[in-house]
């Protein structure tokens, strides 16, 4: 347009000018996301090239969990990451999408449907940093099986340190990070010291991360203590709810669905012998415009566009 004519005269390109020109040069790139979405093709938002937005895939991790978000600046995060009795293994997911490092892997904690995929991930990726809470499972807050496999998770975490993973507790006084315009914040836990907790769960990370005005929250498996104390402080609204502790009870209390008033649920959860996910909080959740996808349905896909449209595909 125009060329440089005119006399020689300079034409500084306005803001808006600028962010079409780069929108224009990433819409080769959201072309093929939106058909990646369309045709269910959900692996590529790991492989295809990072354009302003961010992406998250809920993996079918069984009775456990795994999600990998890709920031808009290319950097990978995985929050937990459950193996045993996953349909879909992280492992291979990453390094079939050409992922070499993980920057950032989140531990919510230390139950093993969270945490079996870690010493298969220290040995296989470049894990930047760890971020893990504090609690430990000892003969009086846990079971002999569960502790037996709090010290494997120990010993995965030592291999991590050993390669080189910067080992962070964060809680919610850690200050947010932001990855190419993502902010990362950490809503639980709110205390760093383990004997503020009675278990695990209790002691559960909470993230969300925003983008565009979009947000998705992870709850983990958190309590309804957490619940009540997040409902006070007003810090729980998001655009999508990975909802706690695979549809429990446990996870859930009255009123959640208005504090974070979310367009779609996600719920992780396989054949377990608990009964999850429980009727009275699906029920809930179905409320939400988008409605309840669960993992043990396939493999959940969404983006935040750089235009702020989320898009979601299972
Ligand atoms: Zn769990």
């Amino acid at each position: 347009m125009g060329g440089s004519g005119g006399g020689g005269r300079y034409h500084p390109l306005t803001p808006a000018q600028v962010g079409q020109e780069f929108l224009s040069a990433g819409s080769e790139i959201q072309r093929q996301l939106d058909q990646a979405l369309l045709a269910q093709k959900l692996e590529k938002l790991l492989s295809l090239p990072p354009s302003d937005d961010l992406r998250c895939l809920f993996l079918d991790a069984g009775q456990g969990n795994c999600a990998v978000v890709r920031t808009p600046d290319g950097r990978t995060i995985v929050i937990d990451c459950n193996i045993e009795g996953a349909n879909d293994n992280v492992v291979r997911m990453l390094k079939k999408a050409g992922i070499a490092d993980i920057d950032v892997l989140i531990a919510t904690h230390p139950d093993w449907d969270h945490v079996s995929g870690l010493a298969s991930l220290a040995k296989h990726f470049r894990v930047g940093e760890l971020w893990k809470v504090t609690f430990s499972k000892t003969p009086d807050n846990a079971s002999p099986e569960s502790v037996e496999a709090f010290r494997e998770y120990q010993s995965a975490v030592a291999a991590l340190r050993e390669g080189g993973t910067r080992i962070v507790n964060p809680t919610v006084d850690t200050y947010d990070r932001v990855f190419g315009g993502a902010r990362v914040e950490i809503l639980a836990p709110f205390s760093r010291d383990a004997a503020d907790y009675r278990d695990a769960n209790d002691a559960c990370m909470v993230v969300r991360i925003s983008h565009k005005e979009k947000s998705i929250l992870f709850a983990a498996d958190t309590t309804q203590a957490t619940w009540k104390e997040l409902m006070n402080r007003g810090q729980v609204s998001a655009t999508v709810l990975h909802a706690s502790h695979h549809g429990s009870e446990t996870g859930y209390v009255p009123g959640l669905m208005e504090a974070i008033n979310p367009s779609l649920v996600v719920v992780s959860v396989g054949p377990n012998p608990h009964g999850h996910p429980h009727e009275g909080p699906m029920s809930a959740y179905s409320k939400a415009p988008g409605g309840v996808r669960r993992t043990d349905d396939g493999l959940v896909g969404l983006q935040i566009a750089p235009d702020g449209t989320l898009t979601f595909a299972q």
